[in-house]
């Protein structure tokens, strides 16, 4: 970028850099900070703190054009991340990426789901937290599919502790191998049509358990964990707009709060990180260069230890772009992995279907979340289909629907709507994606966006292994249906695009060999020790469960250990 100046200068050194403030860059700022290291948050978006939540109490009528975002606006600024056509509302569109700023290109469809400002997507997330277990760890180990973790249930059970009481993840616990229990707060109890769905569920398929879903939302306030920053979750079902009880978990409302008061933290916003520099001569890392997106300038920023937590496209971006003769094709990337095995969840199949009775009770929504099943395919013996490899999950639920009859008008019609109408069950499933070398994300040299920083293209699909699953778990959704004696049963196996489950990981996977992995058990690039990636770009498969939690774990630990690595000497 030839008009801009570099602005080098060592009053810009930290003891850490931690690149971008969602879910994972949130923790990783809060532990470093905590342990006393001065540490500097670089954010491409805007600045938010807690509470600046511009829709957050607006009912729907105070919102323009009745909460609904106009075709043209929607073609003009969302094209790409308003594909699946429910994302985008004038409750939350300030929250997203506007693809009019910043698009990317595709060999193959990619829904790419983004949120640039203080709190990343920590502010919009579902809140669905779940462990992952050995059953996971091992499993590519034991297929021979892609390479294996470097780490087993035991070495991060300890981090999800620790990370799931500061969260506050509400839950029951129901003693499954596949999906562990947690540290949890009380749960949102399943409501009446739930409970004897999952009765009837667990009489013809015990193996198959609905229950609470596991949500990151304070079911119960600790003064000794939430010391005033955050109060009980009171039912609004708003949680996608901001919180102002920060009553869910994210980034503004509970790490970086902890994080700024303990005066180590500098926040730096409108700040997008384009590379990381190598010095041959050290071996590390010794700085980012930022753009600064109001100026124009360009600045250098050094610090001891690099934190990547940009997500799992961002960081793969930057350390693509950072090349130098050590290494001329992205930093850390001698395994040529940087950028492959991209994963999501795939979805878009499930079944849905009228639950009979229950007339005489009056429940309708207003909890922040519904039912889970795990997986419960693939888990043993006894639970194998032959015809894929893994496994999904379910998220569902059962509501009171509107009475609305058809044939009716008038006073008729007036009477009948306001009786209220039958439950209705949904439930859409979360499919394993497996990890594939020919699943990536590349940059475009020779196109820039408007900063001058190379272009993202996406070449990624689902295969043969997922086309197997997704009928499988559409019939198993009808089967539980059919179990629990509902009618007007309907089902749906609508392929969606990877990216489009928004839980996209595995393009900087952790490996035990460094001929194949970018990442080492400590979340440490193999080749440049002081670059840490604890975004979901470290992922070595992808599970079924909602990833997030795992990543705040592999952060939490990862920090610890650099911290120890410091102490020794050794960083
Ligand atoms: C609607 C929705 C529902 C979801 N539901 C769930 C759920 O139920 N459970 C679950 O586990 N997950 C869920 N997710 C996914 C979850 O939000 C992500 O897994 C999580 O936010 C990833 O955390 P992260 O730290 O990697 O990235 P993010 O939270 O996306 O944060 C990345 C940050 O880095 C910044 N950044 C990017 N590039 C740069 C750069 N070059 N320089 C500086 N800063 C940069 C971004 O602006 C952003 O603020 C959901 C997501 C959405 C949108
Ligand atoms: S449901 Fe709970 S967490 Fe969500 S917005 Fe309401 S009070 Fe906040």
């Amino acid at each position: 970028m030839g008009h801009m100046s570099l602005n080098k200068t060592l009053k810009n050194t930290y003891d850490a850099i931690v690149i971008g403030s969602g879910i994972s860059g949130g923790y990783a700022a809060m532990e470093l900070c905590t342990k006393g290291y001065k540490t500097l948050v670089l954010e491409r978006g805007r600045m938010v703190t807690h509470g600046e939540y511009p829709t957050a109490q607006k009912d729907i009528w105070d919102l323009p054009n009745q909460n609904v975002v106009s075709y043209e606006e929607k073609e003009r600024d969302y094209f790409q991340q308003n594909r699946l056509n429910w994302w985008v509302h004038q409750e939350n569109k300030h929250w997203i990426n506007k693809d009019s700023d910043y698009s990317y290109d595709e060999v193959k469809r990619f829904d790419w789901i983004r949120g640039h400002h203080v709190g990343g997507r920590s502010i919009m997330w579902g809140r669905h937290c779940y462990r992952w277990s050995d059953l996971d760890f091992e499993a590519n180990k034991k297929e021979r599919i892609g390479v294996d973790w470097p780490i087993r249930y035991k070495d991060i059970q300890p981090w999800y502790d620790k990370v799931e009481t500061f969260v506050g993840v509400s839950g029951q616990a129901e003693g499954l191998a596949q999906v562990p229990d947690g540290k949890f707060l009380k749960p949102f109890p399943l409501n009446c049509a739930e409970q004897y769905f999952r009765e009837e569920v667990a009489k013809v398929y015990p193996e198959r358990v609905v229950t609470p879903g596991r949500v990151a939302n304070l079911s119960e306030y600790k003064p000794e964990v939430h010391k005033g920053l955050r109060g009980q979750c009171q039912s609004r079902n708003r949680c996608w707009r901001g919180c102002p009880f920060g009553a869910y978990f994210s980034s503004v409302s509970a790490t970086l709060p902890v994080a700024r008061d303990t005066g180590n933290l500098t926040i730096r916003a409108n700040s997008i990180v384009s590379e990381i520099i190598y010095d041959k001569h050290s071996k590390k890392a010794s700085s980012v260069k930022i753009i600064d997106t109001e100026t124009k300038e360009e600045i250098e920023i050094f610090a001891r230890i690099i934190f990547c937590n940009a997500s799992t496209v961002g960081t793969t971006a930057i350390l693509l772009n950072s090349r130098s003769e050590s290494f001329p094709n992205g930093l850390g990337n001698r395994s040529g992995e940087l950028g492959h095995n991209m994963m999501d969840h795939h979805y878009g199949m499930g079944a849905f279907g009228k639950v009979p009775g229950f007339e005489d009770t009056y429940y309708k929504g207003r909890k922040p979340v519904g039912f889970y099943i795990p997986r419960f395919r693939n888990i043993n013996k006894n639970t194998k289909n032959e015809a894929y490899l893994r496994g999904f999950g379910y998220q569902g639920e059962i509501s009171r629907a509107k009475n609305n009859p058809d044939e009716l008008y008038g006073e008729d019609l007036k009477n009948a709507i306001f009786k209220p109408g039958a439950y209705w069950l949904s439930m859409a499933a979360f499919g394993e994606i497996l990890p594939n070398h020919e699943n990536k994300m590349f940059l475009n040299f020779d196109k820039k966006d408007k900063y001058g920083i190379p272009t993202i293209t996406f070449d990624a699909q689902l295969r043969d292994n997922e086309m197997k699953m997704r009928q499988d778990a559409v019939k198993c959704a009808i089967e539980m249906l059919n179990a629990a004696g509902c009618e007007n049963i309907g089902s749906y196996n609508s392929e969606t695009a990877p990216g489009a489950c928004i839980h996209e990981m595995g393009t900087a996977r952790m490996g035990r060999d460094k001929k194949t992995s970018v990442l080492n058990k400590w979340n440490q690039m193999h080749d440049v020790l002081n670059v840490f990636v604890t975004d979901g770009a470290c992922m070595t498969s992808s599970g079924t469960q909602n990833p997030s939690i795992t990543y705040m774990a592999l952060t939490a630990r990862a920090v610890d250990y650099a911290d120890k690595q410091i102490k020794a000497g050794k960083l």
